[in-house]
């Protein structure tokens, strides 16, 4: 197995890597056990693990998340199911938000992943595979003010009308996804909370699905009978307008290449937007863009060497990114330099990027070493 053997030489390692990424499975579990008390225990909490667990590993997340208690697990993506199913054991249940496209039935049934149904088109689609195989599971999309995916209201009075249309259709559940369940405020909240209840009135005795991460926090009214979060798990602030109620799941540390002295009025990096002014120490570290730090850091960003803040100097290039370490003079190459940390979270760099928690994680590069503890899967 040659290409094996290139693979792991080949991986970055921690000798080798220009960053070190270390995501604490334990942390994972226990903010998924925090969630599901919060929620009336393990039975009404899934695990979303779309994106391959927002960047950090669906592999070894989701055989954590297993262990802890968890048996309920979505992705986004057919591949991702695929792949998830390889990871956890027969009996965990994974749902596909996306559904199937045209086409892509068999694969669902044949690794048993039970598609969510977001439009007319999907259900009679899939009402058509059951029908040729045996009553196959599904979990109905309905929209409650999102606009992005789900039955309307008037597909789901038709369907209603139609009950024909579900022919072979085993239906497990309804949910509906919150738009801005992260500003508590929001008055489209109280509207989807309403038109959650009502849909529910349709549907009766079939569990239903509404809050993510943030959505559990609005509160009970909006828990429905299965929870659905995946940032809180990974340690992202489900209540930015309140401290972090998760634990932190998430520690960068990027590797200094090159430290040089300045003491000439210069510029650094492309377009030469930073200016050294005067005498000053410069510090180089081998992650860039292509990392996922993203390029809109240049100039904003932060990390930090031992106690010292020290700021992005100029702009972010693909594989490089300059520090003014000025106010930490110790620093040598080979140096770690703290990018994401418990004083310096995804969510504060997200900030300072101008996003969210969500993109940094999604974005975080294949170069990095990765780092895993807490948990260790069977092999
Ligand atoms: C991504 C997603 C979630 C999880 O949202 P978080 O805000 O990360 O908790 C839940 N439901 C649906 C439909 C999603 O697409």
């Amino acid at each position: 197995m040659e290409w094996l053997k290139y693979s792991r030489e080949t991986m970055p390692n921690e000798r080798t890597a220009g960053a070190v990424l270390s995501i604490d499975l334990a942390a994972i579990a226990a903010n998924w056990r925090q969630l599901a008390a919060l929620c009336g225990g393990a039975q009404r909490c899934a695990a979303v693990v779309k994106a391959d667990a927002y960047g950090l590993g669906a592999g070894e997340v989701a055989p954590a998340l297993w262990n802890a208690g968890g048996l309920v697990f979505f992705v986004a993506t057919l591949e991702e199911g695929l792949t998830l199913r390889r990871a956890l054991p027969r009996m965990a249940t994974i749902a596909v938000f996306n559904g199937p496209f045209a086409g892509s039935e068999a694969d669902f049934t044949a690794h048993d992943l039970i598609p969510v149904l977001n439009c007319p088109d999907q259900i009679a689609r899939w009402s058509a595979h059951a029908r040729a195989v045996h009553p196959l599971p599904a979990l109905l999309h309905i929209d409650t003010g999102m606009n992005r995916l789900g039955l309307t209201e008037r597909e789901t009075r038709d369907l209603q009308n139609h009950p024909e249309s579900l022919d072979g259709i085993a239906v497990r559940g309804i949910l509906s996804h919150l738009a801005c369940a992260d500003i508590p405020v929001h008055p489209l909240n109280e509207t989807q909370a309403n038109a959650f209840a009502a849909v529910r009135g349709l549907f009766p005795g079939l569990p239903a699905s509404l809050a993510n991460s943030s959505g559990i926090f609005l509160g009970p009214r909006w828990h429905g009978d299965l929870v659905r979060p995946g940032a809180a798990l990974y340690g992202i602030n489900p209540t930015p307008h309140r401290p972090n109620p998760m634990r932190p799941v998430v520690t960068l540390h990027g590797r200094i290449l090159q430290v040089r002295d300045v003491d000439l009025q210069g510029t650094v990096g492309y377009g030469a937007t930073y200016h050294v002014a005067g005498k000053g120490r410069l510090a180089t570290v081998a992650v860039g863009y292509a990392d996922g730090f993203l390029r809109a850091l240049g100039n904003r960003g932060s990390g930090k060497v031992g106690n010292v803040r020290v700021p992005v100097a100029g702009r972010v290039s693909m594989d490089l990114v300059t520090f003014d370490v000025s106010a930490a003079p110790g620093v040598q190459p080979g140096d770690l330099i703290e990018l994401i940390g418990p004083d310096h979270t995804v969510d504060d760099l997200a900030a300072e990027a101008g996003t969210i928690g969500y993109e940094i994680l999604t974005a975080l590069g294949r170069r990095y070493c990765r780092s895993y503890k807490g948990f260790k899967a069977e092999a």
